[in-house]
Parts: structure tokens; sequence; C-alpha cells
């Protein structure tokens, strides 16, 4: 099967505190600040059904964010990096883009939201009513929106993908998936690409880094940056960890450095080499028929 093409877009960086990124909680800020900078990605997705993007990076508007966002994480948006005209210095069209994936409504990924104005932007139920309560509007600033921003809200079908409780297939040829990650926010979606034998996991901001993730994870630290939502963090790290024991997957959050490198040589995580096809084909039953 043919590897598909992704685009990664680096439309800013932030220093956060890494202590508290690294799923030490609220008590982190506690005690003494160690700045850690990282990247914020955006991806495209170049699909024979039409170019899909995942989330759209920061904005280097002045009025965002506001200052309890610039009190815990200093954004630095790169001049003149936003998506569309780095999509654009790429030989990309923005227009061409159908379909937009939210991962989640924090401002480095929906910041960018107006070079998309013809774009379906799909964005998870869970995600859209938390936005509309007190919190979620301290959290996203929808204000930021596009004035004429109107999502499409979908809910994930009961269709399990993997230990991932429900899905949902967004192309023809299941080849792209949305699955849910609740943690960081309650309704954080990832996305799945497969490309021939290796599967894609779009991971958002569930954990920052892969490398901090795998050993947290050993060590039994699965709140990961789901500070927020606790309970759902740790289940969600759980699945994340089996998918990758399962399958060979390149793990790719919005905010590790390292990601593009292993996107590009398509080199999927060693933690799947014990697991048969058989078993493969048992994990993911609805991928067998295809
Ligand atoms: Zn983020």
């Amino acid at each position: 099967m043919s590897q598909i093409r992704i685009h990664t877009f680096e439309t800013g960086r932030l220093v956060g505190n890494e202590t508290f990124l690294r799923g030490e909680g609220w008590s982190s800020l506690l005690r003494r600040r160690r700045d850690y900078e990282f990247p914020g990605y955006s991806f495209v997705i170049e699909h024979p059904g039409g170019p899909i993007a995942i989330d759209t990076g920061m904005t280097s508007r002045a009025r965002s964010p506001r200052p309890h966002v610039q009190r815990r994480f200093v954004p630095r948006p790169i001049a003149g990096q936003e998506i569309g005209p780095a999509m654009r210095a790429r030989g990309l069209d923005p227009a061409d883009v159908r379909r937009v994936i939210l991962t989640h409504l924090d401002w480095d990924h929906a910041g960018g939201l107006a070079h998309f104005p013809g774009a379906e932007v799909l964005m998870h139920r869970p995600e859209h009513d938390f936005a509309a309560t007190r919190a979620g509007r301290w959290r996203y600033e929808p204000d930021l929106w596009p004035a004429d921003f109107t999502p499409t809200v979908y809910d994930l079908d009961p269709e399990p993908y993997g230990p991932f409780p429900s899905s949902k297939a967004l192309t023809d040829d299941g080849s792209v998936r949305i699955v849910p990650l609740p943690g960081h926010s309650i309704g954080q979606v990832g996305v799945i690409v497969r490309s021939g034998d290796v599967r894609l996991l779009f991971a958002a901001d569930h954990l920052l880094r892969q490398d901090w993730f795998l050993e947290d994870y050993q060590a039994g630290r699965l709140l990961s940056l789901g500070v927020f939502f606790a309970t759902q963090a740790r289940e969600t790290s759980r699945r994340i960890h089996e998918f990758i024991e399962s399958v060979p997957t390149v793990l790719v959050p919005s905010h590790d450095d390292e990601a593009p490198a292993r996107l590009n040589a398509m080199s999927p995580l060693e933690l799947a080499n014990t697991v048969t096809e058989a078993d493969r084909s048992q994990l993911m039953p609805q991928e067998a028929t295809r």
C-alpha cells in the first residue's frame, strides 16, 4: 500500500515549565520553574479524497493569548509562519483543504482557523460543549475565533479501533480515523493515519515528547499532560501505550521537536516487534476485511 504524504508546519514555539509538562500536575507549580522551549506543529495530510488539516497552529495577532496563558506558556509565534502563508510557501493552497480536524481548542491549535474559511472544521462535541462553559471560555478564548465560524460538531461512532472504544473513519478507505484522547482536554481527539504497514498516531497534546512519555509510563506516571482531566488522562495513556505496543506506530505529538524527523523517516517505534499479524488482525478486525 502506498505511503501517504504529510506536511508539517511549525507556526511558532512556546516556553513552558518542564516540571509541569512532565505530568507532575499542579504541585509542580510550587517548585522552581524550569523553562523548556518546544515547537507547535500543525499537519496537512495529502489524501486522494482531498487534503485534510490537523489543527491550524498559532496566530501572531498581538491580543492573543491572554495574560493567564502568557504566565504559564510564553508563546513565540514565528513571523510569517501562520499556517496559510506557510502552506503557500510550500506550493500548497489552503483553499484546497476540504476538512480541518481540531484535536482540541487550545489557542495554539485553533489560532489559524481564519486561514481556512471554506473548509469544514470538525469539532468533537465534548470540546464544543466545554468551550461554551465558563471554564471553557477562560481556557479557549472563543472570541478569538473567526466571527462567522460555524464548525461541524460531531460524535465519535461506537466503533472500537484497537484499544480505543470509539472512532470515526474520515475517508472511504478507512485510512484516516479520529480516536478519543481525553485528558488534556475533555474532548481531545487524535488522528490515526494508515500508511503502508505503519500507523501514524497524531497524539495532539496528550504527551509532549515521545521519550518522556515512554520513560514516564515505565515509571508508572500516566498523567502526562492530562492534569485537567486526570482519570481520563491515565486511561488514554494506557490506550496509547497498548496501541504502540500492538502496531508499528510513528508517534506524532503536536509539540515534540523530534516528531518531524520520525515522520520523514516513517520510522515506527520498536515496541510492536513481537506482535504477529494474527494478533494484529484480532486487535483491529475492522481492518482485516480491507
Ligand atoms: Zn498545544
